[in-house]
Order: structure tokens, then sequence, then C-alpha cells
């Protein structure tokens, strides 16, 4: 019998659900957006029983839609937002706020003292991490002291921690209270070479033990819920950066994804053992099923990617539509030494420059919105391929670059950054690599699939880009973006 495995994708600003056969196609999907809070600038917020109910209701649409009879549906996996964080009575099961969403840069205070007490070193050492407002642990503490009554009822038992795979599962099974690593290491809280929550950095944001999950593999039976009157088992989470590198058959050390939507995020699986990063990269969990060795990923991000083709869509109205900037950015034959650092909320790894700010290099009376594209979409590839130099000095030189996210869907900029980093580039025959890395998850415990080499089978196919550029032209061009940075940056007094 042809079985079936139902993925929750709780993004950022949706809540998607998607249907995978044993073939690992995508069958069916339905996706209903939730309301984005913004109490103040800089604030972001989700009200957590929202988020339940419109991933509910993808699901059952999603199921229905499908004409898949639930009970030939073998397992449910989840993969959410990482980092935000939600607080909700053990008891009742109401939230005591709403969630604070990784976006929100409400604790980059706390994060400022954390530094000042000289907390830096641990944090990374313990975690993997940076110090930064963007993970959970400091979102937990705000809320802890904030909160009227937390702080008493949370040292008291009462209250309950997790992001947002921990809260669905929690509600979904009727009170299963776990996450697994890929979560359990963005909340700056985890000790992801030992395997537990840190009693030092508990200690350090005053937050009681007994409100966290346990964190269990990425791969297991966590609990069961019901799917329209059916009994099915919860049996795959990852947090959505690390599901994709696991949908992406990401396995072996040296094996990358980057996902291009609005920013840019570059995951490299390092294996089993923890590497030792510099230059703004951080360590972080990589999914893995029960009884696999736990296994490590390097992570980089680039703030803004999609987001400079948005700004040229929605402020400069150089194109329509996104996918309108390929044909703009080929009726040109090279960037006419036109460079565009989109910095426009400072820079990130290797750079990590808060006060930088965006900048056109290069321009001439000839300089139109073809060449502005064209700019627009190479500082994607540069920005990316700055990650990827910096992993390559990290000593993990990466053997090919699996893409994923809408921008993806441009082969302008897919060819130009297999050229930059002279690298292949594959695109995957199914776009839903986040979705289908929990699916994977799921199906690999309920047994719809034996191990990692049946789904590497299932996972061939898609689109390659090889490189063709001359060593010549990329060395000019990556001259002439690095110039374009520094430029940037002495800009701002940097
Ligand atoms: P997110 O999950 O971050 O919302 P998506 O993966 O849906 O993002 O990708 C959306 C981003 O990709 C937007 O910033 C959009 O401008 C960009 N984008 C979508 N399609 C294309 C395309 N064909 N070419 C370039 N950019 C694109």
């Amino acid at each position: 019998m042809m079985k079936y495995v139902l993925a929750l994708d709780e993004g950022t600003t949706s809540a998607r659900a998607v249907l995978f056969d044993a073939e690992c196609r995508a069958v069916a999907m339905a996706q209903r957006e939730f309301t984005q809070i913004y109490p103040r600038a800089g604030w972001v917020e989700h009200d957590a029983v929202e988020i339940y109910a419109k991933q509910c209701s993808a699901m059952t649409e999603c199921v229905a839609k499908s004409g898949v009879s639930p009970s030939d549906i073998a397992a449910v996996g989840i993969t959410n937002q990482r980092e935000t964080t939600v607080v909700w009575d053990r008891r009742t099961g109401e939230p005591v706020c709403n969630a604070i969403v990784w976006q929100c840069r409400r604790t980059a205070d706390i994060c400022d003292r954390l530094v000042a007490e000289g907390l830096s070193g641990y944090v990374s050492e313990k975690t993997g991490l940076r110090i930064d407002a963007y993970f959970s642990g400091t979102k937990l503490k705000w809320i802890l002291d904030n909160v009227p009554g937390a702080r008493a009822r949370a040292e008291r038992g009462e209250l309950l921690f997790g992001t947002v795979d921990c809260w669905l599962l929690w509600k979904l099974t009727g009170g299963v209270h776990a996450t697994d690593r890929t979560n359990a290491s963005r909340t700056m809280l985890y000790d992801i070479s030992a395997d537990r929550w840190d009693d030092g950095l508990l200690k350090a944001l005053g937050v009681p033990a007994a409100m966290l999950p346990e964190v269990r593999s990425s791969g297991e039976v966590y609990g069961y819920t019901d799917v329209m009157g059916v009994r099915l088992p919860v049996c795959g989470i990852a947090g959505d950066q690390q599901s994709a590198l696991f949908g992406q058959g990401c396995f072996e050390p040296g094996e990358a994804k980057n996902t291009y939507g609005t920013g840019c995020f570059l995951l490299a699986n390092t294996g089993e053992t923890r590497p030792d990063v510099k230059n703004g990269l951080i360590v972080t969990a990589a999914a893995t099923e029960k009884g696999a060795p736990k296994q490590f990923a390097i992570e980089g991000s680039v703030f803004v990617g999609g987001a400079a083709i948005q700004w040229l869509r929605d402020e400069l109205r150089v194109i329509e539509r996104s996918a309108d900037s390929e044909k703009l950015a080929l009726s040109v034959p090279d960037n006419g030494g036109a460079y565009l650092v989109p910095a426009f909320v400072g820079l990130g790894a290797p750079y990590w420059d808060m006060r930088a700010r965006g900048a056109l290099f290069g321009i001439t009376r000839g300089t139109d919105g073809a060449a502005l594209c064209r700019a627009a979409l190479e500082s994607i590839a540069y920005q990316t391929d700055d990650l990827i130099r910096v992993m390559r000095e990290a000593g993990l030189p990466l053997t090919c670059l699996k893409a994923d996210g809408g921008a993806s869907q441009n082969r302008f900029l897919m060819q130009f950054q297999a050229d930059i980093s002279d690298l292949e580039v594959l695109l995957p025959p199914s776009p839903e690599a986040t979705a289908l890395g929990a699916a994977l998850l799921a199906g690999l415990a309920a047994g719809v699939w034996r191990d990692r080499a049946e789904i590497k089978e299932k996972l061939v196919g898609g689109t390659r880009y090889s490189p063709l550029m001359s060593a010549e032209e990329r060395a000019r061009l990556l001259d002439g973006w690095k110039r374009a940075v520094a430029a940037c940056r002495a800009f701002d007094g940097n």
C-alpha cells in the first residue's frame, strides 16, 4: 500500500501543510497566513493560539484536497520558524503573552549586558552561537521579567517554554512537552556538545529548568495526534533551515544548501565533529534521526537576499514581478562596472557590521534599470560567496551547493552563483525542501523509508548549474565586489 507523510511547515508568515507520497513528491498543499503583530518599532510578535488554529486548518484542507484517506498517512512531521518563543500555562494551555518572533530586537539591551559581563566566549563554547537578540534565551528572559507574575509562576512549575515546534507538538499530542536538537540549539540555552540544557546559561538568564522541554532526536515518535479521526504518530521535528538541509539530502560533510528567500541561509553539514568557526559563522545541530550519529552544521546568513529584488520592484519600480528580474538582467551583457551592496540593515558574516548601510558603486550615465537589476541579483550571489569563502577558510571545502527558496527559481542568479563560487549549484526536483525535510525525518521514524540511502535515490534529478566563467573574469569581478564592500563600510566610518 502507498504510504504518505504529512509535513506541517510553520513559517514566519504562514502555516502550511504539505502531503508527500513515498516517492517524495508533494501531492497536496494548503496554506494559511497569520497575523504579524508590530507593537513598537523593531518588535515582532505572533499569536501562538492563532498559529495553532491556522496550522490545523491548513492540515485538514491539505488532506481533504489530496483525496488521500488519513489512514494511508503513515506519519506527521513538523518544521518551524526557529527561535520564536512561546510561554504557556501547563494546565490551561493559555500562552502568557504573544510569541516573541525571531526578528524581534527588543532584547538587544539584554544582549549588550551579557556581552559586557564577558559571556561571549562561554556562549559560543557551549551553544555554538553569538550572543544576539535573534535567539530564544533573552526573549524568554524578557517574558519572565516583564509579564506580571510570570517568573513566580515559572518557578512554581506552572509555565512551559517552547519554540513553535514544541508548542505545536504539545497542542497536537495533548501535552507532550518535547523539542528536537535543532530547535534546542537555537535557544542560546543548550550545550550542543554535551547535549543538555546548560546550567550556567539558565542561571545567567534566570530561567527555571522546570519550564524547559525534553530534547530528543529529530526523528522519533514524540506522541500521537488526531488527523480527521485517525490517530497518527508525530515523529519528525526540525527547525526550518536544518529541515531544508535534510530535505536537500545533505547528509555528508561538505554538502551544503542555500535557501534564497527574503534573506539567505547557508548551512553546510560538517559531520559528527563540531567545527571550530570564526568570522561570524555559527555552529548548530543538524537534524539526525534516532539512532543515527549526531551531526553538526555550520551556518551563515545574508540579511538582504531576495529583499533586494523586492526593493527594485516596490521602491524603485524597475520591475513589476520578482521573476521579471531574470529577463531584465539577461538583457545586458554584464554589470557594466556597477555593484550594489544591499547593506540595508547592516552586513552579516563575515563582516558583522550593523552600522553599514547600502550603496551603489560604479554607475555611469548609461547605467539603466537592467544594469541595476543585474547588480542586485549579482549581490545575492556575492554575499553567498562571502559565506562560502569563510566556510572554505574554516577548513570546510563545499562539494556542491543545493539551492532552494523563491529566488532559486532565477536561472541567471543560479548560473552566476555557480560561476562566481566555482561550484556546482543544484536545484532539487521538488521546490518544497523545507517541508520535505520534516516529512523525511517522520517517514524514516515510521518506516516509510528504510534509511538515508533509500532517500538519496529518490532525491535525484533537478537542474544542475556548472561553473563556466574563466578564472580571470571571476577574480576581476570578485575584486570589484571586495572594493565595493570596503567603500560601503568606509562611508559609515567603519
Ligand atoms: P521567504 O520564505 O523568505 O518569504 P521565499 O522563499 O518565498 O521567501 O522567496 C521570496 C523572495 O524571493 C522574495 O524576496 C522575492 O523577491 C524573491 N524572488 C522570488 N522569485 C524570484 C525570482 N524569480 N528571481 C529573483 N528573486 C525572486
